[in-house]
């Protein structure tokens, strides 16, 4: 695993060096919108801790920590409107090193929907 990098954007972002247009915040995850979406509904979830991917995050963490940040998925869906009780559903993405093309080294998850997302990847 690289060592965790706390001059990427999300950790200046949880430091309050920048702002970001919060959706939801718990004790230990943060949701806001992606700055460049790409789709009606983009939002990024964030573990407050220091995780560079999902797979380190599901070692690393702490079960608090885990449960939040699940528990946030449930709630950001349904407080955007694309969960399946009330809304048409949406993608779940995370990118992770250089073949997941992952731009900011701390985990997140993307949250994209308002509209079809179309086909999961391209293929081989
Ligand atoms: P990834 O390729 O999975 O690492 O995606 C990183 C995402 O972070 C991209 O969708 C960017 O548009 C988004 N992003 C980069 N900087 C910011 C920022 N300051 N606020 C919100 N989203 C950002």
């Amino acid at each position: 695993m690289p060592a965790y990098d706390d001059t990427n954007i999300f950790a200046r972002i949880l430091r309050g060096e920048i702002p970001n247009r919060t959706v939801l915040e718990t004790e230990h995850t943060l949701a806001f919108h992606d700055i460049m979406p790409k789709a009606p509904v983009h939002v990024l979830l964030i573990p407050k801790g220091a995780y560079v991917s999902y797979d380190d995050f599901a070692a690393n963490a702490s079960d608090a920590e885990i449960l939040d940040f699940t528990r946030a998925v449930a709630r950001l869906t349904r407080e955007l409107g694309v969960d399946l009780d009330k809304g048409q559903g949406y993608r779940a993405i995370t990118n992770a090193g250089e073949h997941g093309v992952q731009e900011v080294p701390h985990f997140h998850l993307h949250i994209l929907g308002g509209r079809n997302i179309g086909r999961m990847v391209e293929p081989a």
